[in-house]
């Protein structure tokens, strides 16, 4: 049991309290009825008016008016694709940019790829015939090397643009300079929340078109004491919620996919428990690298006397309508990428949410009628521990990626582009210092060729460097497999909780000397073998979701190296040559053993630990470069390759130097741990 008080309401802008539109009724309304009832409706044909009349316009209504599924096909039938040019909707998400396609293809009657479609990194679902393309923001990002002038496009949307990721900051700068010379394109710029004035602003004093919302009224429930186990606090209030109030859905926030999957468990255990005393509870996981199947899942109507719990990321804030939610579970933690400029680190870390992102969640209960929202932390954490806005990408971030992107449009002068908020100057200059030792700018700042082959690729500055340095090292067939594994960033290896050591026996058969990613590059080739085998993966306790998603990447990536004319080149029994060149791309990840069996980074000298699922767990080898680095509990390398610290004078030359790299003398080691690989033998 947790005991929550109730402290404040989310004021509504409805009289009733009662929905509108009962849930019953709501299951039998055909498309157009749906269309019909969404707030945006009433307001079609003065946006198409003013769409008409304004080059630029501000659209701001609240989440689940309409917004991304109507406005495209509204621009669609008033005539805007005639001709064959498109009309393109930014997403920062990629499911969102699935679902959303997938969803107006239906409402369209026709079928997904076709008039409608969208393209996704590593994913292009359109053709020759697609007037609507939904895409990432980092899609069309991309799409300006081919196009700078956006050309067979005749709308762009930026959506949710109150979402603030670094790719639709800087698309904002674009699409501007865009507007001037090409008069002819109309821009939309559609946002959630309160920004609109902003965006207003930064686009010469567009006029901003409001779609007011409907918003029933939300009460908002704090737990009494904080909570120290917030996913089981979830399941508690999930079992509570689901015994003591009227039916209705549960949306609960969760910070991503292992521990959506871990809360599923446990709550699946409970209920299967608990049995037949309890109503049916319909439970159904929700994030970024969910096959599109299982997607579209929460959007099927919930059985009659049954509960939907839908478990989510921050996707659901504002991406992700799903109808009928009249309960939240906010736990009060999102997971962000954060990028401290002083040391050039980066890490995936868990932190608190803003109050406008609690309040964007607590919103999600009341759309259909009055709802709740329970928090798991206290009304003083809320008043005191969270800020009020979440800090825009382009302030945390590492701008390698934007920064090479810019350069490659031609874009030279950083410092004077057109930024809705600039970035901090230092992290600039930390990108431009970080693509020249890539060797991606040369000392004026310009792009070489290596940097123009390495913006060729949809990947971050590091990999794209890996990649095109396995050239050189004769072993590129090899490192595009370690990079399609790596940019699978969800789990490859299977661990159900009753097959624990099963699973963790299979994981091991796969290690190799040398490190993780040569690990993966094992379970690729082997995988290859098996003639991509289905029953190899369940046998081997790996995720064959992940691994076929692995081999479409790489699919992609090859394609990509013969556009760049590399050749594909493979020394299957040369190691080295591998790992010297994964460490020419990431030698900014570089840690040295020191004392006690931690790490430190070797230029910030930074703690860090080997993940305890490493390979390399047990061996702790003197150098280490490492894929990335993930904060729970302690900073933890994940994807740990050794290396030796000559390679770096190699690989490197400008940026390390002889003496950072000599080995401490004074490290102590543990007796067999000290040893080396060819003293073990
Ligand atoms: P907004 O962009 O203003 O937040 P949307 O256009 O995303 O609003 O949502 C409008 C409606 O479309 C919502 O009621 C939502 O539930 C519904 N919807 C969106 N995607 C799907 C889908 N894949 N399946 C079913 N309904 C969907
Ligand atoms: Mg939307």
């Amino acid at each position: 049991q947790i005991e929550f008080i109730q402290a404040l309401s989310l004021p509504g802008n409805k009289e009733k309290t009662e929905p509108e539109i009962s849930e019953a009724q709501r299951k039998r309304m055909t498309i157009e009825e749906t269309q019909k009832s969404l707030p945006i409706y009433p307001f079609k044909e003065d946006l198409i008016n003013a769409v008409k009349e304004y080059q630029i316009l501000i659209i701001e209504g609240e989440t689940g008016s309409g917004k991304t599924t109507q406005i495209p096909q509204y621009l669609h039938q008033a005539g805007f694709t005639d001709g064959g040019k498109k009309i393109g909707c930014t997403q920062p998400r990629r499911v969102a940019a699935m679902s959303v396609a997938a969803r107006v293809a239906e409402e369209m009657s026709i079928k997904l790829g076709n008039e409608v479609g969208y393209s996704i990194r590593f994913e292009d679902c359109t053709s020759e015939r697609t007037v609507i393309k939904y895409m990432t923001d980092g899609t069309l990002h991309r799409e300006f090397l081919s196009e700078p002038d956006l050309n067979s496009y005749n709308v762009m949307i930026i959506d949710e643009a109150h979402e603030r990721t670094l790719h639709t900051d800087i698309l904002f700068g674009l699409v501007k300079d865009i507007c001037r010379y090409r008069v002819d394109l109309k821009l939309l710029i559609s946002s959630a929340t309160l920004d609109a004035q902003k965006f207003s602003q930064f686009f010469d004093d567009a006029p901003i078109f409001r779609i007011p919302g409907r918003r029933f009224p939300v009460d908002i429930y704090y737990t009494k004491a904080p909570e120290a186990d917030y996913i089981d606090a979830c399941v508690v209030s999930i079992l509570q919620i689901h015994a003591t109030q009227p039916l209705g859905d549960i949306l609960v926030f969760l910070t991503g996919q292992e521990e959506i999957e871990t809360c599923q468990e446990i709550l699946q255990d409970r209920v299967r428990r608990l049995g037949s005393r309890i109503k049916e509870l319909v439970i159904l996981p929700v994030y970024s690298n969910l096959p599109s199947d299982m997607q579209a899942k929460i959007f099927h109507p919930t059985p009659p006397n049954a509960r939907k719990v839908v478990l989510a990321t921050n996707i659901a804030e504002t991406s992700l309508t799903i109808d009928n939610i009249i309960y939240v579970i906010d736990p009060g933690f999102c997971k962000q990428n954060n990028f401290n400029s002083r040391t050039g680190m980066e890490s995936l870390v868990v932190v608190p949410i803003s109050k406008a992102s609690a309040n964007q969640r607590a919103g999600r209960a009341g759309r259909v009628a009055a709802g709740k929202c329970f928090r798991l932390y206290t009304v003083w954490a809320y008043k005191n521990e969270l800020e009020d806005n979440t800090v825009p990408e382009i302030q945390r971030m590492n701008l390698g990626n934007a920064v090479l992107m810019l350069k490659a449009l031609g874009i030279n002068d950083l410092v004077h582009f057109d930024f809705l908020d600039p970035p901090p100057h230092e992290t600039l200059v930390l990108a431009l210092e970080q693509l020249y030792a890539l060797g991606a700018l040369n000392h004026h700042g310009e792009l070489t060729k290596l940097g123009r082959r390495m913006a060729e690729f949809p990947l971050d500055p590091m990999m794209g460097k890996m990649l095109l340095a396995s050239e050189k090292y004769k072993c590129s067939e090899e490192i595009v497999s370690i990079a399609a594994m790596l940019s699978v960033n969800s789990a490859i290896f299977y661990r159900p909780k009753d097959k624990l050591v099963h699973a963790d026996t299979a994981r091991r058969n796969f290690f190799v000397v040398g490190g993780d990613h040569l690990v993966l590059l094992n379970i690729y080739k082997q995988w290859s073998d098996t003639d991509y085998s289905t029953q190899w993966c369940y046998e081997n306790f790996l995720q064959y979701r992940s691994l076929k998603r692995a081999r479409d990447v790489r699919e992609q990536l090859v394609g990509l190296m013969q556009r760049v004319e590399m050749d594909l080149v493979s020394n299957p029994t040369e190691h080295v040559n591998i790992r010297k060149a994964i460490t020419a791309g990431y030698f900014y990840h570089i840690a040295r053993l020191s004392k006690g069996g931690h790490y430190k980074t070797v230029k910030h000298n930074q703690t860090v630990m080997i993940h305890p699922n490493s390979a390399l767990f047990e061996d702790l080898p003197r150098w280490v470069v490492y894929h990335e680095l993930v904060f729970t509990t302690k900073e933890y390398m994940r994807q740990i390759t050794e290396i030796e610290s000559k390679w770096l004078l190699e690989v490197a030359p400008h940026y390390y130097k002889s003496r950072e790299l000599e080995d401490s003398t004074n490290v102590k080691m543990p007796k067999v741990m000290g040893k080396t690989k060819a003293e073990l033998g």
